[in-house]
């Protein structure tokens, strides 16, 4: 196996488990970014053959630091894709970002199993996922709690007999604050989640919502359903990740306490189960599960996913682009809470729509977020100028 994004939250949460049972496991390579100690330490104890970091400045601190130990050392764009083109047999794809999409079509590529958490390759370039691991024999399996929720709840079923998924989201940070409050909100308020512990990027996108946006998309590419199909829910508690509704009225609920470990743990032994140590859920305790419709006021991006999905193409490439764009840009103090949601529909409603109608390749995709980038910088540069 390879898990790419070793060192972020979804990678550690796979090393969890993976290390409990370390001689099962033959690990190929491991990927990371800046936390050079944590990469090489994990390289070490999983008995890698190769760990790669992004940033090609590190490459001397990586070689250091796993000198002696027989792991080889790598960094850069073209190492990085390098070590995904190694063949193995299952790979965690957890880089956040669209930087995650390039690995993740390398290891269809090889045929391997691809365990997907990296969401933005669903939204920039489904059906190039798609068609890739088709192409290849490659199997896709769904990480993102919701996507694994609703899969496990599809087993034996037809899928002619779906009427709708139901995607619930905790709300985020702000999910009950005043709504003339949400243009102040800061970056540390808007990186704590009340239910998941998660990357700082994620965690975001939580409270703006951008992360159920992305996730809608993802739903429509991963289990090719149309986008009427697919309602969010706001269910406070996180216990219930997602319902699939069938066409006798049944509604299937895949029920769990919010902890990774569990979606990734499926997808290491699917078709199988083994034994997780994730909580028992005591119900009788909880009591109470609650459940309200979304705020489209509150969290336009839920808005512009739907307008995505409508226009096709390659839209989604540019509204992720966009997105992240404006996420840097808040984490960097250059915008507001609020803006994010803004700067994503002008940079929608301007770009040239020749990038948005272009055939999905690799090469135009990747054209249509560097386009979607500079767009959104400029957009941010007038507002902070
Ligand atoms: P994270 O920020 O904790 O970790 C990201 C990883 O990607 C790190 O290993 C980092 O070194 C690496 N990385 C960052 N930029 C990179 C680049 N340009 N090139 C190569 N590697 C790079 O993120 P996370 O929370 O683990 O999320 C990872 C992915 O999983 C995201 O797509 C996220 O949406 C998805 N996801 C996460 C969770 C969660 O609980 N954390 C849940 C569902 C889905
Ligand atoms: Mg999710």
């Amino acid at each position: 196996m390879s898990i790419f994004g070793a060192t972020g939250s979804i990678g550690q949460n796979t090393i969890d488990l993976i290390a409990r049972d370390p001689d099962a496991y033959d690990v190929v390579a491991l990927t990371g970014a800046s936390n050079i100690d944590r990469l090489a330490k994990d390289a070490k104890q999983l008995k890698a053959d190769v760990a790669v970091t992004a940033d090609p400045m590190r490459l001397e601190d990586l070689r250091a630091a796993l000198s002696g130990s027989g792991v080889e050392a790598a960094a850069g764009h073209d190492a990085m894709i390098e070590a995904a083109q190694r063949p193995t047999d299952w790979v965690m794809s957890a880089i956040v970002g669209a930087a995650g999409l390039q690995p993740g079509i390398c290891a269809l590529e090889q045929g391997a199993t691809l365990a997907l958490a990296n969401k933005e390759s669903l939204v920039c370039a489904g059906a190039l996922i798609l068609a890739t691991a088709k192409q290849h024999d490659a199997r896709l399996l769904p990480v993102d709690s919701e996507h694994s929720a609703v899969f496990q709840a599809l087993v034996g079923e037809d899928m002619g007999s779906v009427e709708r998924i139901i995607l619930t989201a905790s709300g985020g940070a702000f999910r009950d604050w005043p709504l003339e409050d949400l243009a102040q909100a800061t970056l540390a308020q808007a990186s704590s989640h009340p239910n998941w512990d998660m990357g700082q990027r994620i965690t975001i996108d939580s409270a703006s919502m951008f992360n159920k946006a992305l996730e809608l998309i993802e739903t429509r590419e991963y289990f090719e359903v149309s986008p009427k199909q697919i309602e969010v829910l706001v269910h406070p508690e996180s216990m219930i990740h997602a319902l699939v509704g069938f066409n006798d009225g049944a509604l299937m609920a895949h029920v769990g306490p919010p902890d990774m470990r569990h979606a990734i743990g499926y997808a290491l032994n699917w078709p199988t189960r083994r034994a997780l140590p994730v909580e028992r859920l005591d119900l009788a305790a909880i009591g109470a599960l609650t459940f309200r419709a979304p705020d489209e006021e509150r969290w336009p991006a839920l808005r512009l996913a739907r307008e995505v999905m409508e226009r096709g193409g390659l839209a989604g490439a540019v509204f992720n682009a966009a997105k992240e764009t404006a996420l840097d840009g808040f984490i960097d103090g250059h915008l507001g809470f609020t803006r994010m949601a803004e700067v994503v529909d002008e940079v929608l409603n301007t770009s040239d729509p020749s990038h948005i109608d272009a055939q999905m390749t690799l090469d135009n995709v990747q054209a249509a977020d560097h386009m979607a980038r500079q767009v959104a910088k400029n957009i941010i540069e007038q507002t902070a100028g």
